[in-house]
């Protein structure tokens, strides 16, 4: 039997969607995959966290220069993280090319994300 799963992730890694917003969203994604097994689950969060998939980690990347990042991301990880492992700035210098970005513009390769929601 083969599981897929299907997560659909803001773009803003604060947005927050208003209850409303993310019950039409579940309607909508319901009349999009009907015959999907299970439920749709929303998960709002308080703070801004890495959206861990689960499977299928593939390693990170620069968003510029596309050099292999994976070895400094735990590090800038861990260094960002707050208690609870919650996200304040995501801001961090990449360490192939010294360009100033951010933890959710980081290129995880399948789709990671740091969002709130
Ligand atoms: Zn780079």
């Amino acid at each position: 039997m083969i599981i897929r799963l299907l997560h659909v992730m803001p773009k803003g890694p604060r947005f927050s969607p208003a209850p409303a917003v993310s019950e039409a969203a579940q309607a909508g994604l319901q009349q999009l995959v009907p015959e999907a097994l299970g439920d749709y689950d929303v998960w709002d969060i308080p703070c801004t966290a890495l959206i861990d998939l689960g499977e299928n980690w593939c390693g990170a990347r620069c968003p510029v220069c596309s050099s292999n990042i994976e070895g400094w991301w735990g590090h800038a990880m861990d260094t960002a993280a707050l208690a609870g492992g919650y996200f304040g700035s995501l801001a961090v210098t990449v360490p192939c090319c010294f360009v100033q970005t951010d933890l959710n513009a980081v290129d995880y390769v399948e789709g990671q994300v740091v969002a709130r929601c």
